[in-house]
């Protein structure tokens, strides 16, 4: 089912799966009044079914937001993996105010001007009403874990660089191929939801009358492979080291050594076929930007400088902080890999140069 979303990108999937005598749903949306109702009207167009289970892919709000309401009114199980419920709690309990304000100190040593610092942090409210909804208890999941529900098993694989320990959820043979004999349009008896139903005839489709067999697995990707925007890599959990954007190719050239035909539910946007392929534009589009900014680097700048050349887009204040985390992550990476010098400036604003050696 689709949920809105109060932001330029204006909705986020969820699916319901069977769960035995109940319901699991896959992420939740944001934890606003509006959300809570639809998808308590969804539900109860659904056969009546208590909620047993929730699966959050990761921390983000607009994939946790309301899970803590869902738990105390249906006593369902939380199921995510370790490292994103910790980060999830982190942002929950943070003070009002704290976030933009360490974000805008942050940023001011990558050259974000006071003004756009002053404006990230006056529309703090817009990330407020944004937090994660998560309760103490949980249960962990694992790389590699195997969840059941309905009759479909499916394989837990973290991705990373969008979110720590990000739960992706494979099924390798979807039940139903015996059952199902034209008999039903849907992935299998265990899922509901239109466009689960959608997605699955296109896979179907897509492979030809032969298939009588075995179904094409099923990958839900949350976050980590989208149809038609990328990922956003690079918003720093400070906590946790790493290179987001190194982390991130690695992580989804793993998911592209799934079978070609594997059917992806995304967390935005429509289910598709061709994963491959879809990794291989993610791949371009970074190698693309890296590119470009080496390009404008013949001159030292810092991210902000990097993004008035790059983007000239009018940009929200929201979509000025994921860009410029974007910015710094590439130019990070950028410099691991040797093409970049980081120059620490008198300024107190860390600017970046190419390197013309490497
Ligand atoms: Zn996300």
């Amino acid at each position: 089912m689709r949920l809105p979303l109060p932001l330029k990108l204006d909705h986020v999937n969820v699916w319901v799966l069977e769960d035995g005598d109940g319901l699991m749903v896959i992420d939740t949306g944001v934890g606003d009044e509006r959300t809570r109702a639809l998808l308590a009207e969804t539900r109860s167009a659904l056969p009546r079914r208590p909620l047993t289970r929730i699966l959050v892919t990761h921390h983000h709000p607009d994939h946790c937001g309301l899970a803590d309401r869902l738990i105390e009114e249906h006593g369902a199980e939380l199921l995510m993996s370790t490292l994103a419920h910790e980060a999830g709690l982190v942002l929950q309990r943070r003070e009002k105010g704290t976030d933009a304000r360490s974000t805008a100190a942050r940023l001011a040593g990558h050259g974000l001007s006071p003004e756009a610092r002053k404006s990230l942090v006056e529309n703090e409210a817009q990330f407020e009403t944004l937090k994660p909804g998560l309760t103490p208890d949980f249960t962990p999941l694992a790389e590699g874990d195997t969840v059941s529900a309905g009759g479909y098993s499916w394989r837990v694989i973290f991705g990373q660089g969008h979110a720590p320990d990000h739960v992706c959820l494979y099924c390798a043979d979807p039940p139903g191929a015996e059952r199902g004999a034209g008999a039903s349009g849907g992935v299998g008896d265990g899922a509901g939801g239109a466009s689960v139903g959608d997605g699955a005839a296109g896979g179907g489709a897509a492979r030809g009358a032969g298939a009588a067999a075995a179904r094409p697995g099923i990958l839900i990707s949350g976050d980590m492979v989208l149809p038609h925007i990328s990922t956003h890599v690079g918003s720093p959990a400070a906590w946790l080291p790493g290179n987001p954007v190194a982390l991130f190719q690695d992580s989804v050239r793993r998911l592209a050594e799934l079978p070609e035909d594997t059917l992806v539910l995304p967390s935005h946007g429509e289910p598709f076929v061709g994963l491959r392929e879809r990794v291989a534009e993610l791949e371009l589009h970074h190698a693309e930007r890296c590119r470009t900014i080496a390009g404008v680097l013949g001159e030292p700048r810092s991210a902000a400088e990097l993004l008035q050349v790059v983007f000239q887009r009018d940009l929200d204040p929201l979509q000025l902080m994921l860009a410029m985390n974007e910015a710094v992550a590439h130019l990070e990476y950028m410099t691991e890999r040797g093409e970049l010098e980081r120059l620490a400036g008198d300024d107190g604003i860390t600017r970046y140069v190419r390197r013309d050696d490497s």
